[in-house]
């Protein structure tokens, strides 16, 4: 992997100890649910050092007049799957993505980590999991990608072991675990303090795998069955599905007409008791709607969407490929109708979810169909919003919720807090796809001003360019397969 340094670093000031003073922003501080106006945040080194009214500015500070515009947090995505150095870090950076959660860890990506920290490559703060732990068969084949398959309790111990050997932040379990296995991961993770992340396993219940320790419930998929009156038949049927090595495919077309029954038998005193039992033990939910969104609406996805021009040939054929053989294959126009009838539903249950006060983070499924690294970011505020959160509490998904989930200081836009800030052109409180309008990104200490972002923006899609070779194959729930 080439080490090119994106050039818009060169034209990007890095402030060192200098102090940064912005003045005469509006401040939407979603730590704080509050709006300053006409603020000056000053910052030094990667720490915000004072918000406040407009005041003194410190001696020697560099000075960016920020009058009309607004300034955020760095956003988060909290479901990523990564491949390519030169495409996604900087196009985390110029949509305002300042931390990012790998949930299917690479070596690569490890290395990444290590050079955004000692200051030689541009990019996010990297949060890593292990490979993806999977029963027997996994959806995946492990010779296409780092799964690795547990057929019992002890084989579930030891790769646990293993992945936090290997330096792994947490442990990434997945749809086709054994309940034995899970409770054993889970037991492990205990022991050694680690968290686990991932899909609820089709042999366990989202209420049971929480009380086990599952902190971050990644996409929607278990959830209907969980709140369906009809949960145990919904449950045999599940039993049931069959599966070959590899057989992704399988999986989601024998459990779609699955789910979509469960979202037919949604009971409102079942949600209650589960999003109550979530609320209370602040599992986190990373809904993926726009991951869902591709899927569902399949048909819709925008084939010439300008966002295209940044990925390189290998993704473009990846989801393409996934598009045309695993989405669409089979799909007639009623199949088409109920699957939009799901994702009107999965609007309807994230609704839910928040009201029933269950901590929601934003995380994009990166990799996946229709889903474009940071822009997607701002695909899935929109979709909070859809699906009735307010802006602040859309914003909050993003800042502040990763950030208590992660246990940074950060998320918001005060004293003390990590200064990964984003500064817009217009108010994301009146509109949440106001958070498009990036017009600058301080992130580690440097800040991207427009001309910096436009230069990032260039050297992406020229790179994107030059990347030719085979599809990759993303590892998630993530329905792209290698071509
Ligand atoms: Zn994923």
């Amino acid at each position: 992997m080439a080490r090119a340094r994106a050039t818009a670093t060169a034209t990007a000031t890095a402030a060192g100890d200098r102090p940064t003073a912005f003045t005469h922003a509006t401040v939407i501080d979603p730590a704080g649910r509050r709006t300053i106006h006409d603020a000056t945040v000053v910052v030094r080194g990667d720490r915000i050092e004072s918000v406040g009214p407009y005041s003194g500015i410190p001696a020697g500070a560099t000075v960016v007049d920020l009058r009309g515009r607004y300034l955020i947090p760095g956003l988060a995505d909290m479901h990523v799957h990564c491949w390519f150095e030169q495409i996604e870090p900087p196009l985390f950076l110029a949509n305002g993505v300042t931390t990012v959660r790998e949930l299917s860890g690479t070596p690569m990506v490890h290395e990444w980590r290590q050079r955004i920290e000692a200051g030689t490559l541009a990019g996010p703060r990297w949060t890593i999991g292990s490979v993806i732990v999977d029963g027997t068969p996994s959806l995946w084949d492990p010779n296409l990608l780092p799964v690795v398959q547990v057929a019992d309790a002890t084989q579930a111990r030891a790769a646990v072991r293993r992945q936090l050997a290997e330096g792994a932040d947490f442990v990434k379990v997945y749809s086709r675990l054994s309940r034995p296995a899970f409770h054993a991961i889970a037991a492990e993770c205990g022991r050694h303090g680690a968290r686990l992340v991932g899909h609820c396993p089709d042999s366990v219940t989202v209420a049971e795998a929480a009380d086990l320790g599952l902190g971050s419930v990644e996409h929607l998929f278990g959830l209907f069955y969980a709140t369906s009156t009809r949960e145990a038949a919904l449950r045999e049927r599940l039993a049931r599905v069959q599966l070959e090595l590899g057989d992704y495919n399988g999986w989601f077309n024998q459990c779609h007409p699955i789910e979509y029954d469960a979202m037919r038998t949604h009971g409102r005193i079942r949600t209650r008791l589960l999003f109550d039992r979530l609320a209370r033990r602040r599992t986190r939910v990373v809904p993926t709607l726009t991951m869902h969104r591709g899927l569902d609406l399949a048909r819709t996805l925008d084939r010439s969407d300008p966002r295209r021009r940044y990925l390189p040939a290998p993704m473009l054929a990846s989801v393409d490929h996934a598009l045309a053989e695993l989405y669409l294959r089979g799909r007639d126009p009623s199949l088409d109708a109920r699957w939009a009838e799901l994702f009107e539903a999965r609007l309807a249950l994230v609704g839910e979810l928040h009201r029933a006060g269950v901590p929601l983070m934003v995380g994009t499924d990166l990799a996946t169909c229709g889903v474009y690294p940071g822009f997607s970011v701002h695909d899935e505020l929109a979709l909070f919003a859809d699906a009735g959160l307010s802006p602040m509490d859309a914003l909050r998904a993003a800042t502040t919720e990763p950030a208590a989930y992660l246990g940074t200081r950060s998320g918001g836009v005060a004293r003390g807090h990590v200064a990964d800030l984003v500064v817009l052109d217009a108010d994301p409180l009146r509109d949440i796809r106001n958070t498009r309008r990036v017009a600058g990104v301080l992130a580690r200490g440097t800040y991207y001003d427009r001309a910096a972002r436009d230069q990032l923006l260039a050297d992406v899609e020229r790179a994107a360019a030059g990347i030719t070779g085979a599809a990759v194959a993303p590892a998630c729930a993530c329905h792209a397969v290698p071509a």
